[in-house]
C-alpha cells in the first residue's frame, strides 16, 4: 500500500492518485458545493459576499476559480484579473486573447528552452555591461 502525508492537513493516508487525504477532499468538496449553490441563486454576490454566506475563505473560492469549476454568469460581481493583462474574466486564469497569444508565443516551445534562452539574454546583458565598463 502507498502511504503519503495530506497536502493539505499532513495526516497519513493510503494513497490514490490524490495529493490530499479523503477528509480533505470531502471538505473540499462541500466547500464547492455550497459555493456553486450560492453563486447559482446569488449571481449578482462579489466574492466577499460569498464568502461570507457560504463561510468558505476567499482564497478558496479564488482558486475554484482559477480551476475553471466554478462559471460565473456574465453581469456578475464576481470577477477575476487575467494575470497576464489584468482584464476581467470569469474563470481560469486568462482572458481568450492571452491564451491565444500564449498559445501562438509558446506553440512547440517546451520550457527549458524558454529559461535557456532567457539565460542566453542575461549572458548577453552581462557582456554589453562589461563592454561598457571598459570603455
Ligand atoms: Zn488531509
Ligand atoms: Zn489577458
Amino acid at each position: 500500500m502507498n502511504i503519503k502525508n495530506c497536502k493539505k492537513c499532513g495526516k497519513i493516508y493510503s494513497y490514490d492518485g490524490f495529493d490530499n487525504c479523503y477528509a480533505c477532499r470531502n471538505e473540499e468538496n462541500d466547500m464547492y458545493q455550497k459555493v456553486r449553490e450560492y453563486i447559482y441563486d446569488n449571481s449578482n454576490a462579489d466574492i466577499n459576499k460569498v464568502s461570507q454566506a457560504t463561510e468558505v475563505p476567499k482564497k478558496k473560492i479564488l482558486e475554484f476559480l482559477r480551476q475553471g469549476k466554478l462559471e460565473i454568469k456574465e453581469g456578475s460581481n464576481l470577477i477575476l484579473d487575467c494575470e497576464r493583462c489584468e482584464k476581467p474574466i470569469s474563470s481560469g486564469r486568462f482572458c481568450d486573447k492571452c491564451i491565444n497569444e500564449m498559445d501562438m508565443e509558446l506553440k512547440g516551445v517546451l520550457r527549458e528552452d524558454k529559461l535557456k534562452k532567457e539565460e542566453e539574454q542575461r549572458y548577453r546583458n552581462a557582456n554589453k555591461l562589461n563592454v561598457k565598463n571598459r570603455r
